[in-house]
């Protein structure tokens, strides 16, 4: 709960950053007018705007540098199958996304994409591979 005399963080329009502010007036639980602690400017509550236009507001080239979303490992897809149902695989059987299939050359798998002409993408662990299905 905000109070008076207590901190919040606010956008300082003199130190032009979301700083540590003095709370001066609240009212509604919400702070009205505040002190930078820096500056010691005394100013209208304008919020954190770091938490809501960061996406806006980041420069140009920011986005080089900023860490990459984590790629998922094969294991952790190949557990979100049912690999109860695993199959071992044969060119004249017919299969569909999500399978998993058992190579006797590249082990275990999961169809990750059917495509056109009985081909079928298969996600192993080292590899992806275009295998061909359905030729009974
Ligand atoms: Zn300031």
């Amino acid at each position: 709960m905000v109070k008076v005399g207590g901190e919040v963080d606010a956008f300082c329009t003199k130190c032009e950053l979301t700083l540590a502010h003095t709370v001066h007036a609240v009212v509604a639980g919400r702070p009205i007018k505040v002190e930078c602690n820096t500056c010691h400017g005394v100013h209208r509550y304008r919020g954190s705007i770091g938490a809501t236009s960061s996406a806006r507001a980041a420069p140009k080239g920011e986005k080089a540098v900023r860490a990459r979303p984590e790629v998922v490992g094969f294991e952790t897809l190949l557990a979100g199958k049912d690999q109860a149902r695993a199959r071992p695989y044969s060119p004249k059987e017919t299969y569909a996304v999500d399978d998993v299939v058992d190579h006797a050359l590249f082990g275990r798998g999961f169809v990750s994409a059917v495509r056109d002409g009985g081909k079928l993408e298969i996600t192993f662990r080292a590899d992806v591979k275009l295998l061909i299905h359905g030729r009974a």
